[in-house]
């Protein structure tokens, strides 16, 4: 069975760019006879808000998609993603990472091959370790691509299928990337993986900006033995000088197209869709 989704994360009003995803999925899981569910991207709760969540719903049915319900909501589901990590850590694939941001803009400055070098920030001595936990410093959980490297014998591997093409996926350019937040507890990359599996979803239908994450992704799901979903990474929509949408940009939104007097159909048409 084919089963897609969308996932939004309510951090702002959804664009243009979040309609054709959402109608890109949708339509495929029609033609497919599949499923076609929701999930609300919410774990950072610094960043999301319930209004826009209840916007999402409200664009979304003003395009005319249905969705399965319950919709699946990240935050309450927490529990699910620390599992995922506690088995990480279990493996000796994690290590903890003292360092505040301004530490590792420093290391990036000033190391010779830029970021990478500074998110490969090897694990600190036991003792000096010890003595961070003691005093309470916060810290954040990093996947050490050594420790992955080695107990998959390399990524040869990690083969996935984007767009009908196969592509053996490269972790290397993101280093050792954080899989719990200092702040937040679990991190965008390890929850998604998680979720995908959990819903059982066949079909990954999402913007090219996100087509460096499946490389990461693909490496979670082989260290926690989990499926890897088929990946279509559409082109993004450009605004008129060239820039993609974004909401940070000031993209117009779904709402603001709608009030003034955009009609769904017309919306679509101009996408592509019928
Ligand atoms: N929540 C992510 C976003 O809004 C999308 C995640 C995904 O489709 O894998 O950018």
């Amino acid at each position: 069975m084919f089963v897609t989704r969308f996932a939004p994360s309510p951090t702002g009003y959804l664009h243009r760019g979040h309609a054709f995803s959402a109608l890109a999925a949708h339509q495929a899981a029609r033609v497919a006879g599949g499923r076609f569910l929701l999930r609300i991207e919410d774990i950072d709760a610094t960043r999301c808000r319930p209004a826009f969540e209840a916007a999402i719903c409200e664009d979304l049915a003003w395009l005319d998609l249905r969705w399965e319900t319950p919709v699946r909501r990240q935050s309450e589901h927490m529990a699910d993603y620390q599992s995922a990590l506690t088995r990480l850590e279990a493996d000796g694939l994690l290590y903890r990472c003292f360092r505040t941001r301004k530490e590792i803009a420093q290391a990036m400055t000033s190391a010779p091959h830029g970021a990478v070098e500074a998110f490969r920030s090897a694990p600190l001595p036991a003792r000096e370790e010890a003595r961070r936990l003691a005093a309470g410093e916060p810290f954040a959980w990093r996947l050490s691509l050594d420790a992955a490297r080695q107990r998959l014998g390399g990524w040869q591997g990690l083969t996935f299928s984007d767009s009908g093409q196969t592509f053996t996926a490269n972790p290397e350019p993101g280093g050792d990337i954080v899989l719990a937040r200092k702040d937040v507890g679990v991190a965008y990359h390890l929850a998604v993986v998680v979720d995908d599996a959990l819903q059982g979803i066949t079909h990954v239908i999402r913007g090219a900006d996100l087509a460096e994450a499946t490389h990461v992704q693909r490496l979670l799901q082989a260290l926690l033995d989990l499926p890897t979903p088929t990946y279509q990474h559409h082109p993004l929509l450009l605004d008129a000088e060239g820039h993609r949408l974004a909401k940070r940009t000031g993209a117009e939104s779904l709402r603001a197209l709608r009030e003034r007097g955009m009609s769904a159909a017309e919306l679509k048409g101009e996408l592509g869709f019928d």
